[in-house]
């Protein structure tokens, strides 16, 4: 009874709509008629630095159910705001018939997952003692060898069975981590560009926001993988123009050349072209595992680094570059890269790093030199596409880094709960150039949220069990809310996940 009656509340909380007429609303200034404003009353948390954690208790919402955007935000005990903003927008509701938000939920920005492999979900867990290039060749290659729709048959699976896979599991994928609460993501699929196409239309499909990428290699790849130059550069504009035909404004095609083992330097150098031609993002692995990063020396002589490779191919000189990994970054590399400014970030993958022994990203050292940082699963070398779960292991990779250093050095020390939220949202915004409209809440940014409610059905988070904690004792603050959901939450308290203002998750009613 308790839980049915807690349910209908959530419903009401979570998911308030009121329609209003906003003809004369100051606000507005692009003189459209009658814009429609979905309005949600709950408390905001949000990292918008690295520092801190930014509680908004009681606030009043409202979202564009033109666009998405965030149109205001209001504290509820700012009654005088209120009332003029009911006027303005002309509400044919009373807020003041709007039950504020219980003691166990927040609303917070969308996870971004800045790296993530789309046909590598099948094999996470698997293979995790070797390290980076035998896992690839022994692991991740001969299964994304099976997201082959080039129509010939020659993997020795009829076409429409692979189809069907490519599809389904491209699906599931999406499925499962909108379901974990990732908005945006950065996606790496194969060199097949039919089969990339498939992930991009079940993105649409399911509402996500995100990168696409064909996979470009033309050297050291098996034969089912193989694609010369010309062939890479071809098909990599083909997707492109696919993907531009699908018109959704949340999708992007995004170059992504594997790395600089498995493309040559002259498609690395066409690839930066095509960047700038179409005015595209970038996504590559730089410095993952130091027997990587030896032999990429050796293969490029002519370099200084392993982000020179990259520099003299032209990858960096783009409008925006998402750089997997970082480890193992030499202040000379730090200091090439911090030359590029905004356009260059480092999506720091934890669980990977840990699960294929590629080191730590020693992540506040090049923050302080002004490197920007977002977080990445990078399944499958990540064991977990759960935000939360990459989240953990950036705490754990930073306290490792503490322990192992001198404890009174600024760039050593841990981070916390609130900086690896900071990271996963408005950190990885920034290194996929969508810094102005996602991974932050307020007016202007898109509505790509997240409603958390810490005693939904099934969640792991003990106060489930606990009818009224406050009358025993336990009443936790805001701040410890969120601690508590990023330490031990999962994808069961997400209960309302929203996308540009749409809703692609809704387990209200099931709670
Ligand atoms: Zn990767």
């Amino acid at each position: 009874m308790l839980s049915l009656e807690r349910s209908m509340i959530i419903a009401i909380v979570g998911a308030i709509l009121l329609e209003c007429n906003a003809a004369s609303l100051p606000m507005q200034a692009t003189g459209e008629s009658n814009p429609k404003v979905k309005m949600y009353r709950e408390n905001i948390v949000q990292a918008k630095t690295l520092e801190n954690l930014d509680v908004q208790l009681d606030h009043f919402v409202g979202v564009s159910e033109d666009n998405g955007t965030i149109l205001f935000m209001l504290s509820a005990s700012d009654t005088e705001a209120l009332a003029a903003f009911q006027n303005a927008y002309e509400l044919d509701k009373d807020w003041r018939t709007i039950p504020a938000p219980l003691e166990y939920s927040f609303v917070m920005p969308g996870f971004i997952d800045a790296h993530v492999h789309a046909p590598q979900f099948d094999n996470m867990g698997v293979g995790y003692d070797m390290e980076l290039l035998p896992w690839l060749k022994n692991y991740t290659l001969p299964l994304e060898e099976k997201f082959d729709m080039s129509g010939d048959g020659e993997n020795g699976v009829p076409n429409e069975i692979t189809a069907d896979f490519v599809l389904n599991s491209y699906r599931s994928v999406v499925e499962k981590i909108l379901d974990q609460g990732t908005t945006t993501a950065s996606y790496y699929a194969t060199v097949d560009p039919h089969a990339t196409l498939t992930l991009a239309k079940q993105v649409q499909d399911l509402g996500q926001r995100a990168y696409v990428g064909k996979v470009n290699s033309d050297i050291n790849m098996p034969a089912g993988l193989k694609e010369t130059t010309a062939q890479s550069i071809a098909s990599t504009k083909w997707f492109i123009e696919a993907v531009q035909d699908l018109d959704s404004p949340l999708i992007t095609p995004v170059i992504s050349p594997r790395f600089a083992l498995g493309a040559s330097f002259e498609l690395m150098t066409q690839l930066g072209d095509i960047a700038r031609q179409y005015n595209l993002p970038v996504q590559t692995h730089l410095d993952e595992n130091k027997h990587e990063v030896a032999d990429v020396l050796a293969a490029y002589p002519f370099a200084t680094s392993y982000t020179d490779v990259y520099a003299q191919a032209g990858l960096l000189n783009v409008s925006h570059i998402i750089l997997g990994h970082c480890v193992h970054l030499t202040d000379a590399e730090i200091a090439q890269l911090g030359t590029y400014n905004t356009s260059v970030g480092c999506a720091h993958c934890p669980l990977s790093n840990y699960a294929l022994n590629s080191g730590i990203a020693p992540v506040r050292k090049y923050l302080g030199a002004d490197l920007r940082m977002g977080l990445g699963s990078d399944v499958a070398g990540g064991y977990s596409s759960d935000m939360l779960q990459v989240m953990r292991g950036a705490i754990l990779a930073s306290k490792s880094l503490y322990f192992a250093h001198d404890w009174d050095e600024e760039e050593w020390a841990p981070l916390e709960y609130y900086g690896v939220l900071n990271l996963a949202t408005k950190g990885s915004a920034a290194i996929m150039g969508l810094g102005d409209q996602v991974g932050t809440l307020e007016p202007g940014y898109q509505w790509d949220a997240l409603h958390i409610d810490l005693r939904a059905k099934n969640s792991m988070t003990s106060l489930e069990y606990i009818p009224d904690a406050s009358e025993v004792g336990l009443s936790l603050t805001m701040d410890e809310l969120v601690s508590k959901f990023i330490y031990e939450g999962d994808s069961n308290n997400i209960v309302t996940v929203w996308v540009n203002g749409q809703v692609v998750k809704d387990k209200t009613e099931s709670t």
